[in-house]
């Protein structure tokens, strides 16, 4: 388990399944904690336990049961309160507090804005507390999920939200993919000299076990593949390198179908 201090909350980091995260909120002026895509039940019980913490809500950025399988039984432990985006009530196992995907809310001093983040599937969205964002299979550290559900357009706009956040903002995936997503960024955008560095960085990161991630917006703006179309002369490179003509989305399309059968 790793944690990190932010102004007046701790986000504690904790491995579940393969390649999971669990994210514990813990609101450190009120005894709000809240539980970011409880993956497995009992990996939250002992880090709670650990912590001497006890869940009053579980976040849930979307439905996939890597991100919810751990709700019922924490419901039933500690009779927390789950809140999940409305389009996806049926989808949810026990959600309790259904909301829009976008708005806000408070709970203790957290201050919880949410966004409406279609792609990998419909109803995702991502929670964001002051500069921690909380954003599920949206944006990983040098790659994006998968569109099971949305089109790539959808994606996109998705993808052009979040890169639109301020640069420091701390990014809390729900997975460790960074390693062989720069293996692909690698190939894709060969010249980049940010790309090349954080290959070495997070490289070494992870041969010590520890995790590359939180990432930051900037630096994904910097090396991610998925978000290097908002810059023009990347575009101009790509086209030039492969042959085409391609616009922002365009690129962003084929390097998402180049990324699924890599
Ligand atoms: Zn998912």
């Amino acid at each position: 388990m790793w944690t990190y201090q932010h102004t007046h909350f701790k986000v504690h980091q904790i491995p579940a399944l393969n390649d999971n995260y669990i994210y514990i909120i813990e609101d450190c002026q009120s005894d709000i904690v809240c539980i970011v895509d409880p993956a497995q039940a009992h990996i939250v019980q002992q880090a709670c336990q650990t912590l001497g913490l006890t869940p009053t809500h579980i976040l849930n950025t979307h439905h996939h049961w890597d991100h919810t399988d751990g709700n019922a039984e924490l419901v039933q432990t500690y009779h927390c309160q789950v809140i999940g985006n409305q389009e996806d009530a049926k989808r949810i196992p026990c959600l309790s507090h259904p909301i829009s995907a976008n708005g806000s809310f408070t709970l203790g001093r957290l201050h919880i804005q949410h966004m409406d983040m279609p792609g990998h599937t419909l109803g995702h969205i991502a929670y964001k507390i002051d500069d921690a964002l909380f954003c599920g299979d949206t944006l990983f550290g040098g790659g994006c999920g998968r569109l099971f559900e949305g089109t790539p357009q959808q994606m996109w706009q998705s993808l052009q939200t979040l890169a639109n956040l301020s640069d420091t903002t701390q990014i809390y995936c729900a997975h460790e993919y960074t390693l062989p997503n720069l293996r692909f960024a690698r190939a894709v955008d060969p010249h980049n000299k940010a790309l090349k560095q954080r290959i070495t960085r997070d490289t070494q990161t992870r041969i010590k076990k520890q995790p590359t991630i939180p990432s930051s917006i900037g630096l994904e703006k910097q090396t991610n593949p998925f978000l290097r179309p908002l810059n023009p002369a990347f575009i101009q490179a790509y086209n030039q390198e492969n042959n085409t003509c391609f616009d922002a989305l365009q690129v962003f399309t084929h390097l998402r179908e180049r990324k699924n059968n890599w």
